[in-house]
């Protein structure tokens, strides 16, 4: 029950900061199991990493291309099905009615570049996963193109719809604001206060999803046992002048564990455009806007020739993703939720690993003390932009 005093204080179970995909999901999947919650994000709903994303919901083959399967791959493995269960309704998080951008994500390379992969594509230990494609020539996006293709498990969603999807069942809770040290404290009985323009909330938790901004947030909570690692990339939103979609990882000539290309189609201002990162984007940090325009039109042109990239605009869109600070600042395998007293950090580190940090943050919560609902007037949030 929500406890109020004359001057608006609203007692809740859990007060998320942070609305990318791992405040948003945690909002709706608390609301559901019975907790009451509120959100505050500082700008607009994704406005940071989760609109920045590719949208994929992948099953972690991407990070097996050393050609054979790691503790990462195998944490996300059963993530696509998981997802489509939610898309069913068959799921705490019911994704019912959200569209599917793509419905199959494809691999492919030129006939010689694949070497051991093609065994190991073929294994059992990957059945259900992947299937090579037999008639290439069949999938217009690939029509002229000379070489191997396969399908994953893997789709594609719309990470603005899904956000949307997120809070519209309980917008009233989730409020624009940036939550710092002169709207926050933490109260001498443990709980933490949020100032509202015309509320108090009191949580008992306080759940940092700030991505990029939890840096800040433990800093001035004075947490220092927690900390966060940024990794930049640097991609590229390429309009041209085809008006082939495709979805799909680029593996021609690849030497290391990452795609070389990995490509998601978007409407956007002026009609589609190509959304690329990979390789090019993690190793492209280094490079001037320039450099990185100019490597990405060789790329295309020698990845995939049989589209005209004749006329193809290209613009930069460089972004770091927040993680849990990991030795030699590898790539984490897992969602992250940890917990010190009430304070609890999470990180997805992937948006398809959200159900997953649903999971881990559940099992850190005691049972729903506070539910029901409260009303301000304070602003509530709306979903951003994708950088395109
Ligand atoms: C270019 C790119 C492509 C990617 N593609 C994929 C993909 O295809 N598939 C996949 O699985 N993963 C992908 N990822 C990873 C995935 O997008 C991220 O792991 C995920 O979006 C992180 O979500 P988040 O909620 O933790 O952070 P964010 O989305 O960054 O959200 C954090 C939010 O906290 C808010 N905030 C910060 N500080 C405060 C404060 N003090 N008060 C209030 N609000 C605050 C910010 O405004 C922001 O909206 C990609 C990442 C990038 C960068």
């Amino acid at each position: 029950m929500i406890q109020t005093s004359g001057t608006a204080k609203s007692t809740i179970d859990v007060a998320i900061v942070g609305g990318g995909i791992a405040g948003t999901w945690l909002y709706y999947l608390l609301n559901k199991r019975g907790y009451g919650v509120a959100l505050f994000e500082s700008r607009a709903l994704g406005t940071d990493q989760t609109l920045a994303s590719q949208g994929m919901i992948h099953g972690g083959l991407k990070y097996a291309l050393s050609g054979s399967t790691t503790r990462a791959s195998e944490a996300i493995a059963s993530m696509p099905t998981r997802w489509r269960a939610c898309l069913k309704g068959e799921d705490d998080v019911d994704l019912r009615g959200l569209p599917m951008v793509a419905d199959k994500y494809y691999m492919f390379a030129n006939n010689s570049a694949l070497g051991k992969l093609t065994s190991f594509f073929a294994s059992r230990a990957l059945r259900g996963r992947i299937e090579k494609v037999s008639d290439v020539q069949a999938l217009p996006q690939f029509c002229g193109f000379n070489g191997v293709v396969y399908a994953l498990n893997d789709f594609v969603i719309d990470p603005a719809a899904l956000l949307e999807h997120l809070v519209a069942a309980n917008r009233n809770h989730a409020f624009r604001l940036n939550v710092d040290s002169s709207n926050l404290r933490r109260a001498e009985d443990g709980f933490y206060e949020i100032d509202l323009a015309d509320t108090q909330v009191r949580a008992r938790y306080l759940i940092s999803c700030a991505g990029n901004g939890s840096s800040h947030l433990l800093k001035q909570l004075k947490i220092p046992n927690i900390t966060v690692q940024q990794r930049p990339l640097c991609q590229i939103i390429v309009s041209p002048r085809h008006d082939t979609p495709l979805y799909a990882h680029c593996l021609t000539g690849v030497s290391t564990g990452e795609p070389r290309l990995t490509i998601t189609s978007h409407p956007g201002k002026q009609g589609m455009i190509w959304y690329v990162g990979g390789l090019i984007a993690s190793k492209g940090v280094t490079l001037s806007d320039d450099q990185q325009k100019a490597k990405a039109a060789r790329e295309l042109e020698t990845c995939i020739p049989w589209l005209d990239w004749q006329g193809a605009h290209y613009r930069i869109f460089r972004v770091n993703r927040a993680e849990p600070t990991q030795v030699s600042g590898r790539r984490p395998d897992e969602a992250y939720a940890a917990i010190e007293g009430n304070f609890i950090q999470c990180f997805p580190t992937k948006l398809t690993l959200a159900p997953d940090l649903g999971d881990r943050v559940l099992k850190l919560l005691d049972p729903p003390r506070y539910p029901g609902s409260f009303a301000s007037t304070h602003q509530k949030i709306t979903v951003g932009a994708p950088p395109w």
